[in-house]
C-alpha cells in the first residue's frame, strides 16, 4: 500500500480584458489578498514564537486501542482552539490578550482563512524550534537556523472559492474567490483558462481531491489542485516468483529516447523505440548559436543571465518530450497489468568532451535521460506498476544472446566499420546482429533475474 500524489493546473484568465480577461482591479485584489494572508500569518508566527511552552507542550493521551497513558505532543486542532481563545474577540469572549488582539488589527477576517493561517503557522514554528533545539544540542556554530517567513501560497478551503464550470460552454467557466480589495473582504468572479483535460482529470476515478493553492506569481495567477490516491501494488519479491511475470525494461539513450522491451516467459513478446524526432541536434545548433552570440558580445557580465529566451525555449522542449516518453512507457506497462517496470540505475557521467556547445548539449541530454526515468516511474506508479532500478554493469557491451563481449559498428557503403559510437552490434562468438540499444534493453531484464555471467572476450586460439 501506497499513495501518490498529483496536481492539475487551472490558470486564471489575466489577459487583457477585451480578450475575455479579467480587469485591472481584480488582478490587484489578488496581490492584496495574498499580502493580508501573510502579514496574518506573520501575526500568528510572532505570537506562537512567544509561546514556545504552548506549542511544544505533552500531554498525556490515552490510546484508544490499548487505553495505555503516553505522554504526546498536544494536536494541532487543540492548539488552534487555544490560539483563538487568546486572540480572536466573540461574544461569548470579548477581551483577548491586549497586545495579540487579532480581530482588532485584521477586522473582518475570514474564519475559514484564519485558520488556515493558524494550521499554517503552527507547522511552521513547530519546525523551526525543533531545528533549532537539534542545532543547540549539537553545539555546532555554524548553521544556526533562519526564522521561518510568513510568506506561503494560500489554501483555499470550502468556504473561500468555488468553481462555477457552466458544462454546456466550456469556454465561460469562473471561479469565485474571497478576496481582499484592500479595504473590505468579498467574493469576486475571476475568468478561468478552463480546459476539458482538466476536467478529465478532476473526474478520473480513484483520485481524492484536497484543498486547492492559489498560487501568484509576476504574470500568471493558477490554482493548484492537489489530488492523491492510494495505491495497491504485489511486492517485487512477490512478483518474481510469478512465473507468468511480464516484465518491461527501458534503456535510455540520446538519439533513441527509449528503448522498451517487454518479456515473458524468456521470449521478448514487444519491442518499442521512441526517438527524439531531431530533439537533440535541435538543441545543439540552439546552443552552438547562443555560444557564438557570447564570443561576440565579449565575456558574459557576472550575475546577468543571458539568452533567457532560448534557455526558457529549450527547457520547454526537454520538458515536454520527458512527459510524452513517459508517458509511452507507461503506456506500454498497462497494457500487461502486474508487469515490473525496469531501469538501469543511472550511472555518473564523466563530463563531455569537445566545444562548450557540445558539452552544454551533453549536460542537457543527461538531464533529460533523468527527467524521462524519475516522470515515468512516478506515473508508472500511479497506475499500479512497481519500478526497479538494475545493475547497468555491461549492459551495453556484452551480447543478449550469449553473454560474450561484442563490438558496436556501423555499415557505410555495405561494409562493416567497427567504431565506439556505431548504432549497431554484432557478437564475434554467435554472431548475432542487432541494434545496440535493442541489445541493451534486452540485457535489462538479464541483470533483473541475474541469468547470465558476462564473459569477457574469447581469445582467437590457432
Ligand atoms: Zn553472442
Amino acid at each position: 500500500m501506497g499513495q501518490t500524489a498529483r496536481t492539475t493546473k487551472l490558470l486564471l484568465d489575466l489577459s487583457e480584458r477585451e480578450q475575455g480577461g479579467a480587469n485591472r482591479a481584480k488582478r490587484c485584489y489578488l496581490e492584496e489578498t495574498v499580502a493580508v494572508l501573510d502579514a496574518a500569518r506573520r501575526f500568528y508566527l510572532d505570537f506562537f514564537l512567544t509561546h514556545p511552552d504552548k506549542l511544544m507542550e505533552r500531554v498525556e493521551v490515552i490510546s484508544k486501542k490499548t487505553g495505555e497513558v503516553t505522554l504526546a505532543l498536544v494536536s494541532a486542532d487543540k492548539l488552534l482552539t487555544w490560539a483563538e481563545f487568546q486572540t480572536v474577540a466573540t461574544d461569548a469572549h470579548p477581551d483577548p490578550l491586549p497586545e495579540w488582539n487579532f480581530t482588532s488589527t485584521f477586522p473582518d477576517f475570514p474564519n475559514r482563512y484564519r485558520r488556515s493561517v493558524i494550521k499554517d503557522c503552527i507547522g511552521k514554528a513547530r519546525g523551526y524550534l525543533t531545528t533549532l533545539s537539534t542545532w543547540q544540542w549539537s553545539g555546532k556554530k555554524k548553521g544556526k537556523p533562519g526564522t521561518p517567513t510568513a510568506a506561503n501560497h494560500p489554501t483555499l478551503y470550502a468556504g473561500t472559492y468555488a468553481l462555477e464550470l457552466d458544462t454546456l460552454d466550456l469556454c465561460k467557466s469562473f471561479v469565485r474567490l474571497k478576496v481582499y480589495t484592500g479595504e473590505q473582504w468579498q467574493w469576486v468572479h475571476y475568468p478561468t483558462r478552463y480546459s476539458r483535460y482538466f476536467e478529465q482529470r478532476r473526474a478520473e476515478p480513484g483520485w481524492e481531491q484536497e484543498s486547492p493553492k492559489l498560487i501568484l506569481s509576476k504574470h500568471t495567477a493558477a490554482l493548484h489542485f492537489l489530488q492523491t490516491k492510494t495505491i495497491t501494488a504485489q511486492k517485487v519479491v512477490e512478483s518474481k516468483r510469478d512465473p507468468d511475470l511480464v516484465t518491461v525494461a527501458v534503456d535510455l539513450n540520446i538519439k533513441q529516447l527509449a528503448v522498451i522491451t517487454v518479456r515473458q516467459h524468456g521470449k521478448i513478446i514487444q519491442t518499442r523505440f521512441v526517438t527524439d524526432h531531431g530533439l537533440d541536434s535541435h538543441r545543439y545548433r540552439h546552443l552552438r548559436r547562443s555560444a557564438r552570440k557570447q564570443w561576440q558580445s565579449g565575456k558574459p557580465v557576472k550575475g546577468e543571465r543571458s539568452n533567457q529566451q532560448l534557455w526558457h525555449h529549450i527547457r520547454r522542449q526537454n520538458r515536454d518530450v520527458a512527459h510524452k516518453t513517459a508517458r509511452v512507457i507507461v503506456e506500454a506497462c498497462e497494457q500487461y497489468p502486474g508487469c515490473v517496470l525496469l531501469f538501469e540505475r543511472l550511472r555518473v557521467i564523466k563530463q563531455a568532451r569537445g566545444s562548450k556547445s557540445r558539452r552544454l548539449n551533453r549536460k542537457q541530454a543527461n538531464q533529460l535521460k533523468g527527467k524521462i526515468n524519475q516522470l515515468a516511474k512516478e506515473k508508472a506508479y500511479a497506475s499500479g506498476v512497481v519500478s526497479v532500478e538494475v545493475n547497468p554493469h555491461g549492459t551495453s557491451q556484452y551480447c543478449g544472446r550469449c553473454g560474450c563481449k561484442g563490438v558496436r559498428f556501423t555499415y557505410q557503403a555495405g561494409q562493416r566499420v567497427a567504431g565506439k559510437g556505431g548504432k549497431l552490434f554484432f557478437c564475434p562468438v554467435c554472431h548475432y546482429e542487432c541494434h545496440a540499444d535493442f541489445n541493451a534493453s534486452c540485457n535489462v531484464h538479464h541483470s533483473f533475474f541475474h541469468e547470465v555471467h558476462w564473459q569477457p572476450r574469447l581469445q582467437k586460439s590457432g
